[in-house]
């Protein structure tokens, strides 16, 4: 397996994989009786990418991708969702909607490719005749077979299926086989207690199922960056969890209302997802009181790592993550993003640090946030800020302006501010749940936190 392959291909140089939102439609029933048995499709067949690579944890990868695909595709007519030798099977009902599972299982994480698919005996007859009904009634000039045989104790080869289904297929559409540009590409797998024969196989978006890497708190700004920050670590493995800052009293809900759109979509990708609010607007104003204006911004920021840390350290994240990208603006510099790193001893991750503006657009767009992110807001960073911050404040001179500040104090204060959402995918659902994670007793009794401000 490649770098390429995992990153998409160069028609998809942004390595998103498949957009959500592209039509992927292949059709479920298959009509056709005087070709073959009368049947329907009623499997989807699943690979999964670097999963495959996992020798040691294999088992839990594939369990925890079993269980992503079985909740993603509640309320669809799944029946079943079990795991086969390299691969996962979905059965489904007789009523499964297979243009909502296929759109769907766009989103699921670790999914190389998917199919829908036949179910076949082991034996070459039905698996030719279910070939031929496969492909009836589809206009195509040309077509290859494409044999997988995950049980080498099936008495043909692989090359030899291919050439006795192939036969077959011709025979009845009489079409040209084109091993290297097929018009219509039909796969078989042959496995120890199956076989599956599919013919469209739709690429899922790659990358390791969401639970298989640890839990991550990514600030969630509202803009088009850190939305696909918090994507890039779904993408590879990580429940997370997201944190926004937001102005008030001095500033609008504007970019709290982003922030629960954006958690709310977000959500399709990993299933569930907790969003905490802080109220920032006061921090601000005491660092105003104190600090000249090229170095707040810094100052803000170092506020956010210290605040969000300890929220960390609360909800058992492992890391932080921060949509920046080096040099797109002031304060993200290698100077500055040095200083603010600094005011937190978790590791703070930037998966898109080496992209450009035209990249992250161009992925936030496939993952479908980047409609919301353009909404006009009220950003807290841009409170009481001149137009032209400093670009390199070093740590010493971040401490010793944050010398007057009584930080201890400001970080508890957030803290007791906090407000935590809850969204859950497919039901959608938004439950409020105020303070429950933010107390500093972390006594888990009833939260009686005020809300100065709610969303
Ligand atoms: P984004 O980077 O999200 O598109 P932006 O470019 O306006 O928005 P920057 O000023 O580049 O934001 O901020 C860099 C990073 O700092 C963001 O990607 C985000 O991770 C974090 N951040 C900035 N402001 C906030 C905020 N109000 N709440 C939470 N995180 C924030
Ligand atoms: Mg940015």
């Amino acid at each position: 397996m490649t770098e390429r392959d995992l990153l998409g291909s160069r028609s998809d140089p942004t390595g998103c994989g498949p957009l959500p939102r592209a039509a992927v439609e292949p059709t479920l029933a298959t009509g056709p009786s005087d070709a073959g048995p009368r049947t329907v499709p009623n499997r989807v067949v699943v690979h999964y990418h670097e999963v495959a690579l996992k020798r040691g944890n294999r088992r839990a990868f594939v369990t925890q991708l079993s269980d992503n695909i079985g909740a993603t595709l509640r309320g669809t007519g799944v029946k079943r969702v079990r795991s086969a030798p390299g691969r996962i099977v979905v059965n489904l009902k007789p009523e499964a909607n297979w243009p909502e599972i296929s759109r769907r299982l766009q989103w699921v994480c670790g999914i190389a490719n998917y199919s829908l698919a036949w179910r076949a005996p082991r034996n070459i007859d039905d698996i030719s005749a279910l070939a031929v009904a496969a492909v009836h009634g589809r206009r195509f000039g040309s077509f290859a077979i494409r044999t997988k045989r995950a049980d080498k104790g099936f008495p043909l080869e692989s090359p030899e299926v291919s050439r006795i289904v192939g036969a077959a297929v011709q025979g009845h559409s009489g079409a040209a086989v084109n091993l290297k540009h097929p018009e219509l590409a039909i796969n078989i797998e042959v496995l120890p207690r199956e076989a599956f024969v599919s013919v469209d196989r739709l690429p899922g978006q790659g990358g390791l199922p969401v639970g298989s890497s640890g839990t991550v708190l990514a600030l969630l700004s509202g803009g088009i960056d850190s939305p696909v920050a918090a994507w890039r670590m779904m993408r590879r493995g990580c429940r997370v969890e997201l944190v926004h800052f937001h102005g008030a009293p001095y500033q609008d809900r504007s970019s709290r209302d982003k922030v629960v759109e954006l958690a709310r979509l977000l959500t399709r990708y990993q299933l569930h997802t907790r969003l905490h609010l802080v109220t920032f607007g006061e921090i601000q104003r005491q660092i105003v009181t104190s600090v000249p204006r090229p170095y707040r911004v810094v100052l803000y920021r170092r506020m956010m790592m210290r605040i969000a840390a300890t929220l960390a350290g609360r909800i058992g994240a492992e890391a932080l993550v921060t949509g920046e990208s080096l040099g797109q603006v002031a304060s993200q510099t290698l100077a500055n993003m040095t200083t603010v790193e600094a005011a937190t001893g978790l590791p703070l991750l930037r998966p898109l640090i080496g992209m450009d503006k035209a990249e992250i657009s161009a992925q936030a767009e496939g993952i479908g946030t980047f409609e919301i992110s353009i909404q006009p807001d009220q950003d807290c960073c841009q409170l009481f800020v001149p137009k032209h911050p400093t670009t390199r404040m070093s740590v010493s001179t971040a401490t010793q302006v944050e010398q007057p500040l009584a930080i201890g104090a400001m970080v508890r204060d957030a803290l007791d501010s906090l407000q935590a959402y809850e969204f859950d995918f497919p039901e959608q659902e938004e439950r409020e749940r105020l303070g429950a994670w933010g107390r500093d007793d972390n006594s888990g009794s009833p939260p009686h936190t005020p809300r100065p401000s709610g969303p």
